[in-house]
């Protein structure tokens, strides 16, 4: 059976410790979009963890980590990190490389870097991993799939090809060195190397193990609201974080996948520029941030601090509807512990119109939240392992949010432990 993790909100939901913790009965975790711009925090037996580009199924022995073909690979951030667990007493994972994923060449990076630098005030708040340039190299076919480098000849051709193309933006609109084909062809020649053992025909694979009824979860990155297409558009993600994208992502049919377990952190994060509704400032939104998932909440990729709010049922309630969500799972709610009351966005107020409706983004923009306060449990529910245990003012939080959104909360994530985890 085929399940998806992905987020309904701006990322940083949580995603990874749920996928880590499902992923005890998977064979199978799948990356199937996204690079190494954002990342997935694990705790478990061996420490604490930030992963890029590993699915967060690596910690196990039993399982078989997948590299999806959507996925923008590179290739030596993976080897990296592969080493940076194996040196920690992690044993080597089982790791196989679609032979369709595209991978993110040096220059991408750079141009990452400097159409920030161009744009200036106007910049995206790019993670500089060079994920925009990769997927508009992908997008304008002038993209390299794994399976490129293991023709010489095209590849060659191909580099001069690229480099050319590439040089002229390099020479008349960002004034920075050239590329030099020779040196770029070494490194793919690197890159071959150290991805050969693990190449695969992905898509073959996976119809195997689904004949052979294997569990495989796929694992998304980031949220909705950073959906090229239903997020909010120019701030978004360069490629989608929907779980329909799953079936295209790692190469299945659709209608394979049975389960789609939507992830919602308690309150709301965001990272990156773009409306935020729900926002909190000041000494409010240092306290949440600093008491935030765990040890705060900081970018796993870059330490930035992330931007804070309440919780936004509106685009909760929209990002759990794009996913096709069959279970929520709330996490992070241990945070909260500290409030005696809770604010809560239930609506948005557009110019005087009052909806539940998640708009488009210029509306987005004018939306101002209306807010609901729930009366907090100040207490600290870490440990508790059953429903009924939880504080009264605990389970009417989530049954209120529950309600607002429409979607089933079937897990509650009480910390940030494989098994702080509470079904309903
Ligand atoms: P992802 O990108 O969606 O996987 O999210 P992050 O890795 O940014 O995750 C959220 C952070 O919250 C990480 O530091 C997790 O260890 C932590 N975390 C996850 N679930 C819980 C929880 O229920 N309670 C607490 N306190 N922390 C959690």
């Amino acid at each position: 059976m085929v399940k998806a993790v992905v987020g309904a909100n701006w990322g940083d939901e949580g995603k990874g410790k749920i996928t880590d913790m499902l992923a005890k009965e998977a064979d199978i975790i799948i990356r199937f979009q996204g690079g190494a711009n954002a990342g997935h925090t694990i705790v478990n037996d061996y420490g604490k963890f930030a992963l890029h580009t590993l699915p967060s199924g690596v910690f196990y022995g039993h399982t078989t980590s997948i590299i999806g073909n959507g996925v923008a690979l590179d290739i030596p951030k993976l080897f990296h990190e592969v080493k940076s667990i194996t040196d920690r007493n992690v044993p080597a994972p089982k790791l196989l490389v679609s032979d369709r994923a595209q991978i993110v060449m040096p220059y991408h990076i750079l141009f990452d870097q400097y159409e920030e630098e161009r744009l200036g005030k106007n910049s995206f708040g790019s993670t500089k991993s060079g994920i925009a340039p990769f997927y508009s190299d992908k997008y304008a076919k002038i993209g390299f799939q794994v399976s490129e480098l293991f023709d010489e000849e095209l590849l060659k051709e191909k580099v001069e090809r690229v480099c050319d193309t590439k040089n002229i933006l390099l020479e008349h609109m960002y004034h920075k060195p050239l590329l030099k084909p020779e040196e770029l062809l070494n490194t793919l020649h690197e890159y071959r190397d150290m991805v050969a053992p693990y190449v695969c025909d992905v898509s073959l694979y996976l119809a195997e193990a689904i004949k052979e009824g294997k569990e495989i979860l796929l694992e998304g990155q980031l949220g909705t609201l950073k959906d090229p297409d239903h997020g909010i558009y120019p701030m978004v993600t360069s490629s989608s974080t929907l779980a329909a994208y799953g079936a295209i992502g790692a190469g299945i049919p659709p209608y394979e996948i049975k389960q789609i377990i939507t992830v919602c952190k308690a309150y709301s994060s965001a990272v990156g520029a773009g409306a935020f509704v729900s926002e909190i400032f000041g000494d409010e939104a240092d306290e949440l941030r600093k008491r935030g998932g765990d040890g705060g909440e900081f970018g796993a990729t870059t330490g930035r601090p992330r931007r804070m709010g309440w919780f936004d049922c509106v685009a909760s309630r929209y990002g759990c509807r794009l996913q096709g969500t069959t279970d929520v799972a709330f996490t992070v709610l241990d945070v909260l512990g500290y409030l005696d009351e809770i604010p809560v966005c239930v609506a948005y107020d557009i110019d005087g119109e009052i909806t539940t409706d998640f708009p488009v983004t210029a509306k987005l923009e004018k939306a101002k939240p209306v807010l609901e306060t729930l009366p907090g449990w100040k207490s600290d529910i870490r440990g508790i392992e059953k429903y009924e245990e939880l504080p009264e003012n605990c389970r009417k939080y989530i049954e209120f949010v529950e309600e607002k959104i429409g979607y089933p909360i079937k897990m509650v994530s009480n910390g940030p432990g494989r098994d702080d985890i509470i079904y309903r």
